[in-house]
């Protein structure tokens, strides 16, 4: 196979104003404020990746990237509403109310990067602070769609790489030698992922054969920062279609290796489908414009493996609420070693999972005490969730909660009175047969 390289410097493509449909008046007036400014210092400033990308798909950008040759101490000076901030690159924030536009410098790329190996390790690029010029910062990005520069000089679009005519073409593709930049910084295996699920874009052809054999190198990456780019995954509206991805590539399991295991042994779309309905959950709550919590992500993600090692427990005579609880402890403390969850969401996830146990016991003043608990409805809609999947017939159970929540407040008493005593009978799962889709197509 030939391998047809993105990494051709030369003039750009300009594309002037009357040739794309890039109008001000879609571009967030913090951003436009910014680019004003800048210019006005004498300094370069451009529009540059999602927020371009998207603009010239005729979709609303999630937020505005700014890339000028001003330095980040310069925008800071220009920027009383600014702040430096130094994650692995200095950028600079410019805060308008809740708005924040992120500002960075031109970035140089490391043709250098034999020379200076104290940067690099296993092809990784740990620092990467070195300021170039805009053809510079061009080439050093991701991929060829995020890599276009709205001017705000004459408002032309800026295309080194070709990602207008990758754009047109639905296609996603990574500049430079892929492999190579997957190996520099393997999160852009995750944003592949994740760009081809959100825009419906096929990953050229080139970019993706890399992927499977490279999985094993998002072992090396933070956890933190597996964290953030996993709410970026699943919490952005197309859950359901990334989580097919990740599974199509093989990359799941570097992110959530319990569950994977436990994936690998689906047997009629269990446990698959409570996956795939609890993201579905996610994104149409998204698409509604409802809250969604990390908390409550992670307690579908991560369910499979909490319940098999619980029902292990109770074979050996632990009681439910306790199995639940060790278990519970069990999984999230092997899974933060990966993913950096943080305790104030894996607390309530804890939690979410061992209510699926107390909900059971409903006599008395148990129901009222539980459904005055602040975790009672993330509980009760985990609940739901799984009486949907079949699981352990719980759709009676989850029924009366429904119910208990609709009533009249003064019948709540009676319904707990009259509740079943230790909740539900324990009866063999219920599978359900159900075609499953080749989604990752
Ligand atoms: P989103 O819609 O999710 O914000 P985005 O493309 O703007 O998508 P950001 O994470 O905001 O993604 O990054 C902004 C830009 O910075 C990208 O478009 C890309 O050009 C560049 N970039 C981000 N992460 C990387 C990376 N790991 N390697 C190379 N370039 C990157
Ligand atoms: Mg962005």
């Amino acid at each position: 196979m030939t391998i047809e390289l993105i990494d051709k410097p030369g003039s750009p493509d300009v594309i002037p104003r009357p040739d794309h449909i890039i109008t001000r008046a879609n571009i967030n007036e913090a951003a436009l404020k910014v680019l004003y400014r800048l210019k006005a210092a004498g300094y370069q400033a451009f529009l540059v990746g999602g927020g371009v990308r998207d603009l010239l798909l005729g979709r609303e950008p999630k937020d505005f990237d700014v890339a000028t040759d001003a330095h980040p101490e310069e925008v800071n000076e220009l920027f009383s509403n600014s702040r430096l901030i130094g994650r692995r690159f200095k950028l600079v924030h410019v805060r308008f109310g809740r708005e924040i536009i992120e500002v960075a410098t031109f970035r140089g790329t490391h043709d250098d990067a034999n020379a200076d190996q104290g940067h690099i390790e296993d092809g990784m690029i740990l620092r990467d602070n070195v300021y170039g010029t805009l053809e510079e910062d061009a080439w050093r990005r991701d991929f060829t769609i995020n890599s276009l520069y709205y001017d705000i000089r004459d408002f032309s679009v800026v295309d080194y790489t070709g990602g207008v005519a990758d754009l047109e073409k639905g296609l996603l593709r990574v500049i430079g030698d892929p492999a190579q930049r997957y190996q520099e910084d393997p999160v852009r295996m995750l944003r592949a992922v994740r760009f081809a699920a959100k825009l419906g874009f096929r990953i050229h052809a080139d970019s993706e054969v890399p992927i499977t054999a490279l999985g094993d190198r998002l072992e090396a990456v933070p956890p933190a920062r597996l964290f953030d780019e996993i709410l970026k995954l699943f919490m952005s509206g197309y859950a359901v279609e990334t989580f097919e991805l990740l599974r199509h590539y093989d990359l799941f399991r570097f992110l959530f290796e319990m569950t994977d295991d436990a994936l690998s042994r689906e047997e009629h779309d269990f446990p698959h489908l409570l996956v795939a309905k609890g993201l579905a959950n996610t994104d149409d709550r998204i698409a509604e414009g409802k809250p969604v919590t990390p908390a409550f992500l992670f307690a579908v993600l991560l369910w499979e493996p909490v319940r098999e090692r619980a029902l292990e427990l109770q074979a050996e005579g632990v009681s439910e609420i306790q199995s639940l609880q060790i278990a519970s402890e069990a999984v999230i403390s092997a899974q933060v070693k990966r993913v950096a969850l943080p305790k104030r969401f894996s607390l309530q996830t804890r939690e979410i999972w061992v209510m699926q146990a107390r909900l059971k016991r409903r006599n008395g003043k148990r129901a009222e005490r539980l459904f005055e608990q602040a975790r009672f409805r993330a509980a009760y809609d985990f609940l739901l969730l799984r009486s949907e999947t079949g699981e352990d017939e719980l759709l009676p159970l989850a029924e009366w909660w429904t119910d208990y929540q609709e009533v009249n407040p003064d019948n709540r008493a009676n319904m707990a009175k009259s509740a079943p005593l230790g909740g539900v009978k324990k009866k063999r799962r219920r599978r359900r047969k159900k075609p499953s889709q080749g989604n990752a197509e």
